[in-house]
Protein backbone atom coordinates (compact mmCIF):
# COMPACT_ATOMS: atom_id res chain seq x y z
CA UNK A 1 0.00 0.00 0.00
CA UNK A 2 1.53 3.33 -0.97
CA UNK A 3 1.75 5.59 1.79
CA UNK A 4 1.39 8.53 0.12
CA UNK A 5 -2.65 7.62 -0.53
CA UNK A 6 -3.12 7.74 3.15
CA UNK A 7 -4.41 11.06 3.77
CA UNK A 8 -6.72 10.78 0.31
CA UNK A 9 -10.13 10.61 0.74
CA UNK A 10 -13.38 11.17 -1.79
CA UNK A 11 -14.59 14.44 -2.26
CA UNK A 12 -17.09 12.80 -4.83
CA UNK A 13 -18.39 8.93 -4.50
CA UNK A 14 -21.75 8.36 -7.15
CA UNK A 15 -22.71 6.27 -10.33
CA UNK A 16 -22.28 6.60 -13.55
CA UNK A 17 -25.04 6.40 -15.93
CA UNK A 18 -23.55 2.90 -16.85
CA UNK A 19 -23.55 1.65 -13.47
CA UNK A 20 -19.69 2.13 -12.47
CA UNK A 21 -18.44 3.75 -9.05
CA UNK A 22 -17.66 7.45 -9.80
CA UNK A 23 -15.00 8.60 -7.15
CA UNK A 24 -13.78 12.22 -6.92
CA UNK A 25 -10.81 12.60 -4.90
CA UNK A 26 -9.24 14.88 -2.86
CA UNK A 27 -6.28 15.79 -4.82
CA UNK A 28 -8.14 15.98 -7.80
CA UNK A 29 -7.88 12.31 -9.27
CA UNK A 30 -11.17 10.83 -10.79
CA UNK A 31 -10.95 6.96 -10.75
CA UNK A 32 -14.15 5.13 -12.43
CA UNK A 33 -14.92 1.44 -11.58
CA UNK A 34 -16.64 -1.30 -13.03
CA UNK A 35 -18.41 -3.03 -11.07
CA UNK A 36 -16.20 -6.27 -12.05
CA UNK A 37 -13.31 -4.63 -11.40
CA UNK A 38 -14.68 -3.57 -7.71
CA UNK A 39 -15.50 -7.41 -6.98
CA UNK A 40 -12.48 -8.71 -8.30
CA UNK A 41 -10.28 -6.69 -6.08
CA UNK A 42 -12.54 -7.39 -2.96
CA UNK A 43 -10.08 -7.87 0.52
CA UNK A 44 -11.67 -10.16 2.38
CA UNK A 45 -9.68 -12.54 3.06
CA UNK A 46 -11.78 -15.44 1.15
CA UNK A 47 -11.72 -13.15 -1.68
CA UNK A 48 -7.73 -12.98 -1.07
CA UNK A 49 -7.04 -16.43 -1.00
CA UNK A 50 -8.84 -17.17 -4.24
CA UNK A 51 -6.07 -14.21 -5.46
CA UNK A 52 -3.88 -15.31 -7.78
CA UNK A 53 -5.97 -18.34 -9.94
CA UNK A 54 -7.65 -17.09 -13.54
CA UNK A 55 -10.40 -14.67 -12.93
CA UNK A 56 -13.02 -16.42 -15.00
CA UNK A 57 -16.03 -14.40 -14.00
CA UNK A 58 -13.87 -10.91 -14.55
CA UNK A 59 -13.88 -10.98 -17.97
CA UNK A 60 -14.51 -7.93 -19.71
CA UNK A 61 -18.43 -6.88 -20.21
CA UNK A 62 -20.16 -4.56 -22.25
CA UNK A 63 -23.06 -2.30 -20.56
CA UNK A 64 -25.28 -4.89 -22.13
CA UNK A 65 -23.70 -8.04 -21.24
CA UNK A 66 -23.56 -6.10 -17.57
CA UNK A 67 -27.42 -6.10 -17.20
CA UNK A 68 -27.31 -9.93 -17.08
CA UNK A 69 -24.08 -9.98 -15.72
CA UNK A 70 -23.22 -12.97 -12.78
CA UNK A 71 -25.31 -12.03 -9.56
CA UNK A 72 -21.58 -11.67 -7.66
CA UNK A 73 -20.74 -8.22 -10.04
CA UNK A 74 -23.94 -6.92 -9.21
CA UNK A 75 -23.86 -4.32 -6.30
CA UNK A 76 -27.20 -4.33 -4.06
CA UNK A 77 -25.50 -2.06 -1.40
CA UNK A 78 -23.20 0.13 -0.62
CA UNK A 79 -22.75 1.29 2.91
CA UNK A 80 -19.80 3.59 4.63
CA UNK A 81 -17.53 2.36 6.91
CA UNK A 82 -16.30 4.71 9.84
CA UNK A 83 -15.00 7.46 7.73
CA UNK A 84 -12.33 5.66 5.96
CA UNK A 85 -14.19 3.00 4.18
CA UNK A 86 -17.41 1.87 1.72
CA UNK A 87 -18.14 -1.86 1.85
CA UNK A 88 -20.35 -3.19 -0.86
CA UNK A 89 -23.46 -5.93 -0.57
CA UNK A 90 -23.30 -7.84 -3.67
CA UNK A 91 -25.98 -9.94 -5.49
CA UNK A 92 -25.12 -13.59 -4.48
CA UNK A 93 -24.92 -12.27 -0.62
CA UNK A 94 -21.26 -11.42 -0.59
CA UNK A 95 -20.18 -8.61 1.95
CA UNK A 96 -16.97 -8.91 3.95
CA UNK A 97 -14.96 -6.58 1.84
CA UNK A 98 -13.88 -3.12 3.16
CA UNK A 99 -12.81 -1.36 0.61
CA UNK A 100 -10.70 1.69 2.46
CA UNK A 101 -10.38 4.70 0.43
CA UNK A 102 -6.32 3.94 -0.17
CA UNK A 103 -7.21 0.78 -1.48
CA UNK A 104 -9.46 1.72 -4.12
CA UNK A 105 -7.33 4.59 -5.14
CA UNK A 106 -3.97 1.87 -5.47
CA UNK A 107 -6.45 0.19 -7.54
CA UNK A 108 -7.84 2.96 -9.90
CA UNK A 109 -8.07 1.39 -12.96
CA UNK A 110 -7.66 4.26 -15.16
CA UNK A 111 -4.40 4.45 -17.41
CA UNK A 112 -2.54 6.68 -15.61
CA UNK A 113 -2.62 4.59 -12.67
CA UNK A 114 -1.85 1.21 -14.67
CA UNK A 115 1.51 2.85 -16.05
CA UNK A 116 2.31 4.13 -12.24
CA UNK A 117 1.59 0.42 -11.08
CA UNK A 118 3.77 -1.06 -14.14
CA UNK A 119 7.03 1.28 -13.17
CA UNK A 120 6.35 -0.08 -9.50
CA UNK A 121 6.41 -3.68 -10.71
CA UNK A 122 9.28 -2.73 -12.41
CA UNK A 123 11.14 -1.08 -9.97
CA UNK A 124 10.52 -4.06 -7.54
CA UNK A 125 11.60 -6.56 -10.31
ZN1 LIG B 1 -14.59 -10.90 -0.76
ZN1 LIG C 1 -6.21 6.66 -11.59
Amino acid sequence: MRSEYRDIEPNELGWTEDGHAHIVWSDGHVSTYAPATLRKICPCAECRGTHGTPPKAFTILTPKQLQSAPKQIVVERVEPVGNYAIAFTWGDGHREGIYTWALLREECPCEACGLRRQVDAEGRA
